[in-house]
């Protein structure tokens, strides 16, 4: 090691050119999963509370979103849906003429090559918000399983790529894979929501989904405080056969993703939240930030934290930002 007056480290940042030669860590649009809304109805394209410029689409003005995401050179989507009627058992989730399983026909028609993942999630389609069915206040683990599973076959049955559980409920990437190589999804890809926090994040996500819960979910999303669990939950999705895990929120959490990656064989997403994109959408609106060189900067710094995937809802925005410099 050399030090000063020898070892200058300002040569190698003395002009854009040689900075962007030395960088370590590049975003790419290739690195973004965009996360979709979609609902019942006819011509709807409206914008979710909480979450400027993100919109829940019904199916016939889909078309105009998946060509754009088409156009901007985004590989993957996330897809979640807002079911005409929520009930116990959480019943839309897997029914064949439910709003995502609509959703994944029309967009394998539209853009084939395009990675359709599918949250699986109870919580927009429980009476309760909750992650699970519930009996007398307490989630039934097991019986959500069955449920998952169902739900994940469904999925793929429509044509889904990967199927993404965020309910945190112990074995859930075990009863998906069974249940999907026992009807031959076998190359059907699972995501877990390995390392989900109880987070303050999620509000407006919640609000977009109508999946307010009725008190909280910390008995089965992660307590913000530990760490060495999220090495605990990501090692068992790992062995239960996921294939990629994802850490939620993001930039509060760049330790974990970090941790994980260096603990895991598999790649790793990170999910930048819809609280982390509104609290920027709103300093922005207000003129006390730069908005593409702060998002650009989050993104960047997750990158570099050791996530392949980002899900985030600025990814359009990033890609036609990235697409001009
Ligand atoms: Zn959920």
């Amino acid at each position: 090691m050399s030090f000063f007056p020898v070892c200058r480290p300002r040569r190698l940042r003395k002009t854009q050119a040689v900075r962007n030669q030395v960088a370590e860590t590049v975003l790419r649009t290739e690195d973004l999963m965009y996360p979709v809304f979609v609902v019942h109805g006819e011509n709807i394209k409206k914008e979710i509370n909480g979450m400027p410029g993100q919109y829940h689409y019904s199916l016939d003005r889909l078309p105009e979103l998946i060509n754009e995401i088409e156009k901007a050179g985004i590989l993957s989507i996330m897809l979640f849906g807002i079911p005409a009627k929520k009930d116990r058992y959480a019943s839309e989730n897997y029914t064949d003429n439910g709003i995502v399983q609509k959703a994944i026909r029309l967009i394998k028609t539209l853009s084939p090559a395009l990675v359709i993942a599918t949250d699986v999630c109870l919580c927009a389609y429980t009476e309760d918000g909750h992650c699970g069915i519930t009996h007398n206040g307490q989630i039934d683990n097991d019986q959500t399983l069955d449920i998952l599973q169902k739900t994940a076959v469904s999925h793929a049955q429509s044509g889904a790529d990967i199927v993404a559980p965020s309910g945190m409920m112990d074995g859930m990437i075990q009863a998906m894979r069974q249940g999907l190589d026992q009807n031959d999804f076998s190359d059907v890809m699972i995501m877990s929501y390995a390392v989900k926090y109880a987070s303050a994040f999620y509000g407006p996500f919640r609000g977009a989904c109508g999946s307010e819960p009725t008190g909280d979910r910390k008995s089965y999303q992660m307590d913000y405080r530990n760490k060495k669990e999220a090495r605990k939950e990501a090692r068992m999705d790992q062995e239960e056969g996921a294939d990629f895990l994802m850490v939620k929120p993001a930039l509060s959490y760049l330790d974990i993703i970090q941790d994980v990656v260096e603990h895991s064989t598999l790649p790793v997403a990170a999910y930048h939240v819809s609280g982390e994109y509104a609290m920027i959408k709103a300093a922005a609106g207000n003129g006390w930030v730069d908005e593409k060189a702060i998002v650009i900067e989050s993104l960047t710094s997750i990158k570099r934290a050791g996530a392949k995937i980002i899900l985030t809802y600025y990814a359009l925005d990033v890609a036609q930002w990235l697409a001009e410099t």
